[in-house]
């Protein structure tokens, strides 16, 4: 029996994790900055996230949602704490690109509609509806006929936004685009976003999948814009490392959706329930925006001082604790560096070291951090030179 392997092996065995940190099989102590693709922002085994589960794992794990729990109004209760501006009403899933597929089913049972815009360089996941919606070629062209009609704009040029019109369903945006690179939405394109998409009537949905959730320093990275967006989707660190994804929804959507319009067998199972109360209780007790922004801004200037001379290194950015590195080369040989010397971070697009770190990151880690990736990188410039 063998466990394909559709991700590329770091080669590492880890046995524990447990804050900032994992451990492999030889006892060797990582920093995280990898976390799953920003899912353990929380930092590994939240004690608060553990309790929860512990504590829902003895009461009932599964149940259809036919049924009310105490564990359910507990949820709401807490996650109306952390909601997206006016949106009340929230439907659970499993995965992220299963709140992707319930964005673009509402948004063509709202609008009767079916043209959706994307992105160039978008990411919004794997199965047929989100892919047909994610730009990379690679992923996508293979399963081509996907499903909706799809026009891809390039990402915060304000010229292409008059491709939006009467035909369009809904227009789904990252506001900061993380498989591609960490490429922050620029301010006045995402205004002017949602100035046309709400003057034709199409549905504006922020993807905050990897974003969201207290990352870059507020709790939903469309509040870096001064908008609202219509539909919100949220998934990777909303369980505290349990899989779990939402959709957000005002009134006035919700409102228009009928029984049997969408479902999830496991779809806010209670212990999905009890992990995303738990992670929004640390997020709205320890005030974890607010430290990823703080955090985030001293990383930053730590990856500058250190960094920034090396003329492999194109551009530092992001916002709060969603870093790129743009380093003009693939940064396989700075990942693996990284790794040897006890840090694991992850690539992003063609040429992005992309860190995602837990909230809990201390100044050491990050100094460690940063040493850690300027080895890999002057390794790179000199493999560079030789070959
Ligand atoms: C990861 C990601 C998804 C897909 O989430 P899965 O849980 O892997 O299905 C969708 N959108 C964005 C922006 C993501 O980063």
């Amino acid at each position: 029996m063998k466990l394909i392997q559709l991700y590329g092996d770091r080669g590492l065995k880890i046995v524990k994790g447990e804050g900032q940190y994992v451990w492999d099989i030889n006892g060797k102590k990582y920093i995280d900055m990898h976390t799953g693709i920003g899912v353990a922002f929380l930092g590994h085994r939240n004690k608060i996230v553990v309790d929860y589960l512990r504590r829902q794992m003895d009461q009932i794990i599964t149940l259809s949602n036919s049924f009310s729990t105490p564990i359910k109004d507990e949820m709401v209760s807490m996650v109306d704490k952390i909601k997206p501006d006016n949106m009340d009403n929230i439907i659970l899933l499993n995965s992220g690109t299963e709140a992707v597929e319930a964005a673009l089913k509402t948004a063509r049972k709202i609008t009767g509609r079916k043209k959706i815009i994307a992105f160039k360089n978008a990411f919004h996941g794997r199965t047929s509806g989100s892919l047909s919606v994610t730009w990379n070629k690679k992923y996508r062209e293979p399963f081509e006929p996907l499903v909706s009609p799809v026009e891809f704009l390039n990402f915060n040029d304000i010229n292409e936004l008059s491709k939006i019109d009467e035909q369009t369903a809904a227009v789904i945006v990252e506001p900061i685009q993380g498989e591609s690179g960490v490429i922050p939405a620029k301010q006045d394109f995402m205004r002017a976003l949602r100035e046309v998409t709400e003057k034709v009537g199409a549905l504006l949905i922020v993807d905050e999948v990897q974003a969201g959730f207290g990352r870059t320093g507020k709790v939903w990275a469309y509040q870096h814009y001064g908008i609202v967006p219509d539909l919100l989707t949220a998934g990777k660190a909303i369980g505290g490392g349990f899989p779990v994804s939402a959709l957000f929804l005002p009134d006035w959507i919700a409102g228009k959706l009928e029984e049997g319009d969408h479902g999830s067998t496991f779809g806010g199972n209670p212990l999905a329930m009890a992990a995303v109360t738990a992670a929004c209780k640390v997020l709205y007790d320890d005030k974890v925006p607010e430290q990823a922004y703080h955090k985030g801004e001293l990383f930053m200037k730590i990856l500058k001082d250190k960094l920034a001379d090396l003329k492999s290194v194109k551009e530092i950015r992001g916002k709060g604790l969603m870093i790129g590195i743009d380093s003009r080369f693939p940064p396989a040989t700075t990942l693996k560096v990284a790794q040897d010397n006890g840090v694991l971070v992850l690539k992003a697009g063609v040429t992005v070291i992309r860190l995602l770190p837990p909230y809990v990151i201390s100044q050491d880690d990050m100094e460690v951090a940063a040493n850690a990736i300027r080895e890999g990188l002057l390794k790179t410039e000199s493999q560079r030179v030789t070959s």
